[in-house]
């Protein structure tokens, strides 16, 4: 009997089907309870609950189980312990215990704090989240849990974003209250991730020492052909990618991750992967769990995943479209248009709650997709501009207008008008126009914010983004509050319209690769933070700060020690990347270089022996052209080595981090250009390394 897709789905999760069948009644209304509305779970529950979930996973194959983490290095983390306790008689019996599944102690001395664990203890603490649910993966039950200090300081990725996820329900619950929608108790947000990557041969891989170091490659001419023809996007899937592809889905799917969509991107070899949107921290362990499957399921297939933002230059890079909603318990989408004119009303504020935390928080957000990786994107023209700023589409802009301007909505064919019974106008739900350009779009009912690397956990823009909004909703139910129901309207719009006046900078419908954008966007005010280190230090900056401490997302330490695991972060990657180009031009390239001179002048004497008659003038030719390249890149070389020696000195991390940026990278970009070149003049067979030829066009 084959099985079908319905019975592999979530075959491999602690769903809610699998809590139902096993759980008693009141221990699962408990846990439900937990789980929609964030109460408390007492420890009762928590060991009914482990003992389901113990049955559950040895049915299925699993012998461990392990609380799975995000610490601070982006990637997750795991210790896995077996469910074995040894009993009299040499025997074992298989035992989990509720106090096993809400907390456990990995020795985490080693994970990045930025000095926050250092003053305190070295240890860390795991706590269970029961709201994304708990998987089989490889014969261990893995517990998605929050990584914490003895002190409580979050240590993690989750913990901030489960924070501000509360925050934004708060002050979303409180403003739909004001409108009158008294029965929501909580609001939770939405994200689809897109995720874009690429695959190459694994045997490629393993000749070129920058993917394998630094996950980009540091040299490679582009090759005669590259994504120009515009022929790979949307392309017929080759038989391999095809396999590969098909085994992907059918992993994500036993562990319940609805994998939906798959393509291929603009680049050649280069793919994307969507899943239907989820719960945001359920969509950020799915999108962790989702990259490392892709990873794993591409070594099988002889392939390499590669998820960094740039891994070939001249060639677009790999981003992540974070796409963003807010839903009420009840299941409304509040991003939603939606048919009366309360839900207008509705989607209005949530709609310029979203504008006004965007342009308030422009900054933060341009902070939290700042990599070194992402900085080969964000800029050039491939991916949004590192200027944050928004897209809406013409319709929903005209009704914006028409509430700056107190005029009637003009009448547009799909567009309906409510007749007297409200001032604020009606529309519906349009098919905005698509605007590539973008970094924040709204797309009918939701957000897409498209700047994320391809490589990073979505929780950090989540985080900003959801307190931001829960910022810009708590200003105006304050503003709000207390006003009578009969001048409620009134009052609402007037505070839509100053809204608009304030904000409507952020807005630009236009083309965001223009430099005509770069200067408006100057001209309004707006940020343009364009390298990683000029975005780092908002973090710290007072207006940021406050933000987050209002909302208890993180307290000054956290800010203060994520910022200085950020500025290490990009100091490190830029270091390995300095020190392997070194290695891979003195030890590959330049080596390759001389091959080439002397594979060209020892032709030219062997002809010159047997007749003085040939002619030699070609081989002189080519030999003094690579030779001129051997000496230019020598001396670039020792000007990097220098540099390099230098940044090794220093010893303040930003200034560090900005001389990576503005000198480290410029050499290396240096040393490329030249390489670059030289390379279309060295015998194929003399290449250490598989070309970009090699690598992109391998199927
Ligand atoms: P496209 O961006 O190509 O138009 P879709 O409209 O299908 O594609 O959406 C892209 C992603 O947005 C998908 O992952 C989808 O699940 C997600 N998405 C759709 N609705 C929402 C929502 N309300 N909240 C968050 N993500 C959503
Ligand atoms: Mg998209």
């Amino acid at each position: 009997m084959s099985t079908t897709i319905p019975q592999i789905y979530g075959s491999l999760v602690f769903n809610d089907k699998v809590m139902r069948d096993k759980l008693p009644k009141d221990i699962y209304k408990a846990l439900r309870k937990t789980i929609d509305q964030n109460t408390h779970l007492e420890i009762d529950v928590a060991n009914a609950v482990a003992i389901a979930m113990k049955e559950w996973a040895v049915e299925n194959g699993a012998t461990h189980f392990t609380h799975w983490f995000q610490p601070m290095t982006g990637f997750t983390a795991e210790k896995h312990d077996s469910f074995i306790s040894p009993v009299d008689g040499g025997e074992v019996i298989m035992e989990f215990s509720g106090k096993e599944l809400v907390k456990g102690e990995p020795d985490a001395s080693s994970f990045p704090s930025g000095g926050l664990r250092a003053t305190f203890e070295a240890r860390g603490y795991t706590a269970w989240d029961p709201t994304s649910p708990a998987f089989i993966k490889d014969g261990t039950l893995y517990i998605p849990t929050a990584f914490c200090s003895y002190s409580g300081e979050a240590l993690d990725k989750k913990t901030p974003l489960l924070r501000s996820m509360e925050a934004l329900s708060k002050e979303a619950v409180r403003m739909l209250h004001i409108l009158g929608n008294t029965s929501v108790k909580s609001v939770k947000t939405t994200v689809g991730p897109e995720q874009e990557y690429f695959l190459i041969d694994k045997e490629d891989f393993k000749k070129r020492i920058d993917l394998k170091f630094t996950g980009r490659t540091l040299l490679g001419a582009k090759p005669p052909k590259g994504q120009e023809m515009d022929d790979h996007y949307f392309g017929v899937l080759k038989p391999r990618v095809a396999a590969y592809m098909h085994e992907l889905d059918e992993e994500l799917w036993k562990l319940g991750i609805p994998a939906k969509t798959k393509h291929n991107e603009v680049a050649p070899a280069q793919h994307e992967l969507a899943p239907v949107f989820d719960t945001t921290n359920v969509a950020v362990d799915r999108n962790q769990l989702t990259m490392e499957i892709m990873k794993k399921v591409a070594e099988k297939h002889g392939f390499v995943c590669l998820l960094h933002e740039k891994p070939f230059d001249k060639i677009n890079g790999s981003g992540k479209h974070n796409n963003w909603s807010m839903t009420t318990d009840a299941g409304t989408n509040l991003l939603d248009p939606g048919k009366t004119p309360a839900e207008n009303i509705q989607f209005l504020v949530f709609l310029m709650a979203v504008i006004c935390a965007v342009d308030d928080y422009a900054d933060l957000l341009r902070l939290s997709v700042a990599s070194a990786g992402n900085d080969h994107r964000l800029g050039a023209n491939e991916a949004p501009p590192a200027i944050i700023s928004m897209f809406l589409g013409e319709e929903l802009m005209a009704v914006v207008d028409s509430i700056e301007n107190d005029t009637f909505f003009g009448a547009k064919e799909k567009v309906q008008m409510e007749t007297g019974a409200t001032v604020l106008p009606h529309f519906f739900k349009d098919t905005t126009d698509r605007n590539r350009t973008s970094p924040f779009a709204f797309t009918g009912n939701k957000f897409e914010f498209r700047s994320l690397g391809s490589s990073f956990s979505v929780s950090g823009p989540n985080v900003v983004l959801n307190t931001a909004v829960a910022e810009a909703l708590s200003q105006f139910a304050s503003q709000l509050e207390g006003v009578p129901e009969s001048e409620l309207q009134a009052k609402v719009h007037a505070l839509l319209k100053q809204a608009i006046i304030d904000h409507k900078r952020v807005i630009f419908n236009g083309n965001g690769y223009t430099d005509e954008w770069v200067k408006e966007a100057e001209k309004r005010g707006l940020y343009n933070l364009r390298s990683t280190p000029d975005a780092l230090p908002v973090f710290i900056a007072e207006k940021n700060v406050k933000l987050f401490t209002k909302h208890h997302i993180f307290t000054e330490s956290e800010i203060k020690s994520r910022y200085e695991i950020l500025l290490e972060n990009y100091n490190k990657t830029i270091h390995i990347e300095a020190k392997t180009l070194q290695e891979m031009v003195n030890t590959q390239f330049l080596p390759a270089l001389a091959s080439a001179v002397d594979k060209t002048v020892t032709l030219a004497a062997k002809k010159k022996k047997v007749s003085e008659e040939l002619p030699v003038t070609g081989e002189i030719k080519l030999a003094k052209k690579l030779s001129e390249y051997y000496d230019e890149i020598t001396a670039a070389e020792e000007k990097f080595e220098a540099d390099v020696a230098k940044a090794e000195a220093m010893t303040d991390e930003l200034e560090l981090a900005k001389f990576y940026q503005s000198v480290i990278l410029e050499d290396m970009a240096k040393i490329r250009e030249v390489a670059d070149e030289a390379e279309g003049l060295i015998p194929k067979e003399l290449m250490p390394y598989p070309t970009y030829a090699d690598m992109l066009f391998y199927v």
